[in-house]
């Protein structure tokens, strides 16, 4: 090539970069931290040139963060857990709607609200002590109000996100007064009033203190693929359900996130967005904490998920769950389940 040729190539490779010199950089505030995460925000940087400024922290001090920081805020992405929570920042207005093709294709219709996307799905689901309750009476959500089960239900606080999500699919799918039956019937069978997270009460059924509990998927898997000893002698003990699965299915709850209204760097914001629906970063960013990915066609080789089989989820849409999120609280509120 002559110098000219040259410089015209160059020239063209440049105009081509997906991205302009002065976006060189993206900061991404994230609630989510595992081990995979640096390989997935390398190879984003590798493909394209944008450095990732990560910002961790917890969920709720994330968006205090970022509400306080207001106008100039220099977050580009905010990414979170919880359809819930996602909801919440969604409610203050953070997010700014962000047209794809890309995550249009990508995503499922169901895991897309106007201002989000969800980028993995866990799933919430019944255990039991395997000595202690017959699997066949705790098929359903429903199930756990009945007062056959009196004295034997662990869970949560009814506070948490990931309980008020599940609310909140009861709402939609049962309505508000048969919902709120069901809390006070779950409350009326509390085993101990509730404490700690899903691992605690995983633990609490394999002790047999309470005989059946809820979890989030990814705390089984974790304990299921876990070398200690006491772990595995704990999930011996304990059976998994996948709940409603003649009805409307399990509920499934998401990781995800969103492009801030005030991002500095939009383009790269947007790219970056794009990039989590890819084959590769959805690998590793479900496989980080055990969930599934949202792109349906990415397999991830995960042996406790393997382990917990196939099953039908609720596919109904993350961001008309999380619209009943602050009804639910008050029903549990009124029913007793602090
Ligand atoms: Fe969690």
């Amino acid at each position: 090539m002559t110098p000219i040729r040259v410089s015209i190539f160059l020239l063209a490779a440049a105009c081509a970069l997906p991205v302009p010199a002065q976006e060189k950089m993206l900061n991404l505030y994230s609630a989510r931290h595992y081990q995979t995460d640096e390989a997935l925000y390398a190879n984003f940087s590798r493909k394209t040139g944008i450095k990732i400024n990560r910002i961790e922290g917890k969920e709720d001090e994330l968006l205090e963060r970022i509400k306080n920081e207001g106008a100039n805020s220099p977050a580009d992405i905010f990414i979170t857990v919880d359809a819930a929570r996602l909801a919440q920042a969604d409610a203050l207005g953070l997010f700014a709607p962000v047209k794809s093709k890309v995550l249009e294709e990508r995503i499922p219709a169901h895991l897309r609200a106007p201002d989000w996307f969800a980028f993995s799905t866990r799933a919430r689901v019944i255990l039991y002590n395997k000595a202690a309750v017959d699997p066949a009476d705790v098929q359903n959500y429903e199930d756990l109000a009945h007062p056959r089960l009196k004295g034997k239900v662990c869970v949560r606080s009814g506070a948490h996100p990931y309980n008020l999500s599940l609310g909140s699919a009861l709402i939609h799918h049962l309505g508000e007064q048969k919902t709120e039956e069901w809390a006070r019937g779950l409350v009326a069978n509390f085993a101990r009033a509730p404490k700690g997270g899903d691992t605690d009460q995983i633990k609490a059924v394999a002790a047999g203190e309470c005989g059946v509990a809820i979890s989030n998927s990814y705390y089984i898997a974790r304990l299921l693929r876990s070398d200690k000893p006491a772990d595995k002698q704990a999930m011996e003990k304990v059976g998994v359900v996948w709940p409603n699965q003649k009805g409307f299915g399990t509920h499934i709850n998401v990781s995800g996130g969103g492009m801030l209204k005030t991002a500095p760097h939009k383009e790269a914001a947007v790219l970056f967005l794009e990039y989590l629906a890819s084959d590769e970063a959805q690998a590793y960013f479900a496989n980080g904490n055990n969930e599934w990915p949202a792109v349906k066609t990415v397999n991830v080789e995960n042996p406790a998920l393997d382990a917990l089989g196939a099953f039908k989820a609720d596919t109904l849409n993350v961001g008309t769950l999380s619209k009943n999120t602050a009804r639910a609280q008050k029903i549990f509120d009124r029913a007793g389940w602090r």
